[in-house]
């Protein structure tokens, strides 16, 4: 049996978009799972292998990328760099969902090509976690010839993801409408290109294609990185109940526009965030950080609830048990604090002051990862292990 307990919490930040600020001051994790949270006294009964003292600090669940386009392991060809994912890490990314591997050198993109590549993707994720990140790999690129068979196939493999409809060559809602219900028939959760062309042989898809198209979720809503007008934004608030996805490599006008009118509509529980990452834009290792401090600081939400898009939002939409602090929830946590300087005085009043805040622990599954972000500022406050 492993023990941490993390005390002297100043804010938990819970994750739960209904409630995204919880009370306690510690947290007892066993074995990696959230076993309780309150007071000092939780950590009295038991007695812990480590014990992790925040300082009066923020703790926020590990945060979420949807957004990834990973080939195998650590490292991508798109921008030829190695150690991406654990730099993101390094930015309070602990989990990682793949919208496909279109990078992959030579990628197949026939039927029997694609399955193998989202197999691969999958196993190999599953076997390794590249960086120290709960990637989830091996969404499939849709691909004209695929039958109903191979999506039966891939989930009895453990295959769940569709990726971006739109990166292969099934493009046209009524081509790709059925395979996403023989995906959905076999349990997986489907992602869809929004917006205009961000690379030579993506495609331009509008708010209609993805309604006619009905996946789970609207990948860059703020586009990739050429958004939909406006009016196609309202149409699929106002219009559909899918997931809305903003990106750090879109367009941040639009981003602000879908918070403020998903605020209104009372539809901020199907906001979720992603980095898009490693794309034209490159590889940003505090993207979703930094879109969580865009969203805090410029538009009509709070930084805790800002913080809820890339962890609780994205783990209920994708039915993964992390992103949010309760008992029995996988223990992944980011303390940080206000980083040095900020006029801000803790992290979410560093946020809505549109400042990246420092990060002093990542912990993944109950083992504290690093010490020391690489990456973000130093921590007003730093968290010990004692
Ligand atoms: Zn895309």
């Amino acid at each position: 049996m492993s023990v941490l307990g993390i005390k002297n919490i100043g804010t938990i930040v819970s994750g739960d978009i209904e409630k995204p600020v919880i009370e306690g001051s510690a947290i007892l994790v066993v074995d990696g799972k959230i076993q309780k949270i309150g007071s000092e006294d939780i950590l009295e009964s038991v007695k812990c292998d480590k014990i992790i003292d925040a300082n009066g600090t923020t703790v926020m669940p590990g945060l979420i990328d949807s957004h990834v386009h990973p080939v195998l392991g650590d490292f991508t060809p798109r921008q030829n760099t190695v150690g991406f994912i654990n730099s993101s890490m390094h930015g309070g990314v602990t989990t990682m969902i793949s919208a496909g591997e279109p990078h992959t050198p030579g990628r197949p993109k026939d039927a029997s090509g694609t399955k193998a590549l989202a197999l691969l993707g999958h196993k190999s994720s599953r076997n390794a976690r590249p960086g120290g990140v709960k990637l989830h790999g091996g969404a499939l690129i849709l691909e004209k010839g695929l039958v109903e068979k191979d999506f039966e196939d891939l989930a009895a493999e453990g295959c769940w993801l569709v990726g971006e409809v739109g990166l292969g060559s099934v493009k046209d809602p009524a081509e790709a409408s059925v395979m996403v219900q023989w995906a959905k028939k076999n349990g997986f959760k489907v992602m869809m290109h929004t917006g205009g062309t961000s690379i030579p042989g993506s495609s331009t898809i509008t708010a209609e294609d993805v309604m006619k198209t009905n996946p789970d979720v609207v990948s860059h809503i703020n586009g990739g990185p050429t958004a939909i007008p406006l009016e196609e934004v309202d149409k699929l608030i106002n219009d559909t109940d899918l997931a809305l996805e903003l990106v750090q490599c879109g367009n941040y006008k639009v981003m602000k526009y879908t918070v403020n009118q998903a605020k209104e509509k009372g539809s901020l529980h199907r906001i979720i965030m992603g980095n898009d990452s490693p794309s034209g834009s490159g590889i940003i290792p505090l993207g979703i950080l930094r879109t969580i401090s865009y969203v805090a600081s410029e538009s009509e939400v709070s930084g805790a609830e800002a913080i809820c898009f890339a962890t609780g939002n994205t783990a209920r939409t994708y039915g993964l048990d992390v992103g949010i602090i309760a008992e029995g929830k996988e223990g992944d946590f980011v303390i940080l604090d206000a980083p040095m300087g900020s006029v801000g005085d803790d992290c979410v009043k560093a946020l809505e002051a549109g400042d990246i805040p420092g990060v002093s622990m990542v912990v993944i599954d109950g083992e504290v990862m690093f010490t020391k972000s690489r990456n973000t500022p130093p921590p007003t406050r730093k968290a010990q292990i004692i």
